[in-house]
């Protein structure tokens, strides 16, 4: 991974593009807002912060619940939405520069999210944008706002266990050299203390020396295991990773095979009623896919779900910040909704 020029902290009126923007008290105020927000997410009430104000969201890779997830959050804060997705669909099919759309679509918007397929873009689109602009991911660089909701989501589970995020132990298990959201979430779990990774990859699919010494040089340790068992067998939560088929060649790929974390492996290793079951999504459901197996869904501490339903609550929380809104201007346009969203809702 290139080195980044240091960039400024997360706050009012400044792009998102990496997870060094967030130090310790920039998290608490994002998670706090995340929490002031839930009931919006969680559809119990409504409210209008942000109306008059427009997203534009553009997706030069594909996406499903990153882009729906803001554009959700942008929409349930009362803003409006416009978006492009595929290059096939914008002006750079004709050979405009990021420089020049970037210009142009920030004259539409009040905030934009963009995803490129490559490494640094991201930051180029800002650097000629005149609104601020979130990452959601460039390349096999970083993915900002899923490490944040992950980081959430950690801190609230192990919180329900009276456990707390430093001290723990991740076993991270996958493609850890193309995964771009296991590079970002080792950055930002930087901010804690005391974590112990414990690393399982398929040859030539393992973490980035860069990513493995920042983990160092912030005081977390990183240990290598020659198998998932060994990873998962002492660790509270277990982050598993989809191998990342689009970034490598058909060679590579094709050496990756057999099973990558099922429920029997934890029953194996002993943890299977207690280890917090996290991955990015999507998983690879095909029978033969290396990559977390559906069996392990009814496990108790499968939290994948919980970390869609979070990444709503956490980008919303962004988008309140990149625009300068307080928790208090949030409770001042809070509505009565008129329509139903029962939980119990009769279908079928
Ligand atoms: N959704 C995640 C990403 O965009 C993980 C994945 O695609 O495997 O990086």
């Amino acid at each position: 991974m290139p080195s980044q020029p240091t960039l400024p902290m997360f706050s009012a009126g400044r792009h998102l593009l990496s997870v060094s923007q967030f130090d310790r008290d920039g998290l608490e105020l994002l998670f706090d807002m995340a929490d002031v927000v839930a009931p919006i997410a969680e559809r119990r009430s409504v409210c209008t912060v942000l109306d008059g104000a427009v997203l534009g969201s553009l997706f030069f890779e594909p996406s499903t619940r990153t882009r729906l997830s803001f554009e959700s959050a942008f929409l349930r804060l009362g803003g409006e939405v416009t978006t492009t997705t595929g290059f096939t669909f914008s002006s750079m099919a004709k050979g405009e520069s990021i420089q020049d759309t970037s210009r142009v679509v920030s004259g539409y918007s009040d905030v934009l999210v963009v995803r490129h397929p490559d490494e640094g873009s991201v930051a180029e689109f800002a650097a000629a944008s005149t609104v601020p602009v979130l990452n959601a991911g460039d390349g096999a660089g970083e993915h900002p706002s899923q490490a944040l909701l992950d980081s959430y989501t950690l801190t609230r589970e192990l919180d329900a266990r009276g456990r707390s995020l430093d001290g723990a132990t991740i076993a991270v298990v996958g493609d850890l050299k193309y995964g771009r959201t296991v590079h970002s979430l080792i950055k930002l779990l930087s901010v804690n203390d005391g974590i112990t990774f414990r690393l399982f990859s398929p040859p030539s699919l393992g973490l980035p020396d860069s990513v493995a010494e920042h983990a160092h040089q912030h005081g977390n340790t990183i240990v290598e295991c020659r198998s998932v068992l060994e990873a998962v067998a002492e660790a509270d939560v277990v982050y598993a990773t989809r191998v990342q088929r689009e970034r490598m060649t058909e060679e590579l790929h094709s050496q990756v095979r057999g099973n990558l974390l099922n429920r029997e492996l934890l029953e194996q290793a002993g943890v299977a009623q207690d280890i917090i079951i996290m991955h990015p999504l999507p998983r690879d459901s095909r029978h033969d896919a290396y990559d977390l197996s559906s069996d392990v869904d009814g496990l108790p501490g499968l939290a994948i779900f919980k970390q869609t339903d979070n990444g709503l609550k956490v980008r919303m929380a962004m988008f309140l910040i990149a625009l300068g809104c307080s928790a208090d201007s949030v409770r001042a346009t809070l509505k009565q909704r008129p329509w139903r969203a029962d939980i119990d809702w009769e279908l079928g």
